[in-house]
């Protein structure tokens, strides 16, 4: 449910024309000036990653629909996966589909699945193009990404989209290795977003996991430590948005995509996410609608 508050700062974001609104809750076309924000904030990113010397890759918003399959994203979300569906039929359907159009009815009959599904996390599609090239070196793999996400949960909080960015660094090796690289991160994250002069606090959490089972699986997570957020309060202070998350997969999508180490271990995986919109969208809560005016301090950071 959206709040009062979320429903306003939607509201003040759409007359500021940050964002315009479509007939989908939770689908939005961003403005020059938000663009231009998640552009320099993801340049921070770059500058503080880069001396890690990641291999670049960038995705479109889908991935192969195997991938989707192999990731086991169908167990724990079955909610908020989409898939793409395409028109397959002939003449005669190609008649009805119109038809049904016309009467405002339900023309999506023919439509058959695609083999490509949304990416639902900007790190899924790298993993079997590193699975593909065999056994990791011994210093393993780390991977800078960025996708567009799909995730069906419609809402009227702007900070909850159905269509936004993920800018992740991926890190594919030992535990030792990747558990490391979630340390690193986790000091590199908070730095990052500190000199963005918001308020922000870091703490365990856990995924939206489907049905009864999920209640147990998301207690494990959280009691494993295995994912962190950095919060920043941007409608609510009680309950404050994940702008970026730490997660530590174990060796759950090493098996699953066939990873392996050097020594012929199963590999273990760590990613680290920057919501790209939720990030913009703390620095509009917090600095004002207008960039222009922002603290001389973050917009040094961000425009140099
Ligand atoms: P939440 O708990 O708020 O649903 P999440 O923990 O599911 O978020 P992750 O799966 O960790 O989010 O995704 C990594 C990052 O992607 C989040 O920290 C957030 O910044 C961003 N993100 C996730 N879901 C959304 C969404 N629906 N709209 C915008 N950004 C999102
Ligand atoms: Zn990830």
């Amino acid at each position: 449910m959206s709040t009062e508050a979320q429903i306003a700062f939607r509201d003040e974001l759409i007359a500021h024309g940050l964002l315009h609104a479509t007939d989908v809750d939770g689908l939005y076309a961003q403005s020059g000036v938000f663009e231009d924000i998640i552009m320099r904030f993801n340049a921070l990113v770059t500058r503080s990653g880069t001396p890690d010397g990641p291999e670049v890759l960038r995705f479109p918003p889908g991935m192969a629909r195997s991938t989707l399959e192999r990731s086991g994203y169908l167990r724990s979300f079955p909610q908020l996966a989409g898939t793409i569906h395409a028109f397959a039929g002939g003449d005669r359907e190609h008649a009805a589909l119109i038809a049904e159009l016309d009467r405002g009815g339900d023309w999506t009959g023919g439509q058959k699945m695609t083999g490509i599904a949304f990416a639902p996390a900007s790190c899924y599609p790298s993993y079997p193009i590193i699975a593909k090239r065999g056994p990791l070196p011994a210093d393993g793999a780390l991977l800078d990404v960025q996708s567009w996400c799909f995730r069906h949960e419609p809402s009227l909080d702007p900070a909850r989209l159905q269509l936004f960015r993920q800018r992740e660094h991926v890190r594919i090796g030992t535990p030792q290795q990747v558990l490391e690289f979630r340390e690193r991160w986790l000091k590199r994250g908070r730095a990052i977003m500190e000199s963005m002069g918001v308020p922000l606090d870091i703490d365990v959490a856990n995924d939206p996991f489907f049905g009864r089972a999920g209640r147990m699986l998301a207690a494990n997570q959280r009691e494993q430590a295995l994912k962190f957020e950095l919060l920043v309060p941007i409608t609510s202070t009680e309950k404050p948005t994940a702008c970026c998350s730490f997660n530590y997969h174990q060796d759950h999508l090493g098996h699953a995509f066939g990873l392996h180490t050097a020594d012929g271990a199963v590999a273990h995986t760590a990613c680290v996410g920057f919501g790209l919109e939720r990030i913009a969208l703390a620095l509009l809560r917090h600095h004002g609608f207008d960039p222009k005016v922002w603290p001389e301090a973050v917009r040094r950071a961000l425009w140099g």
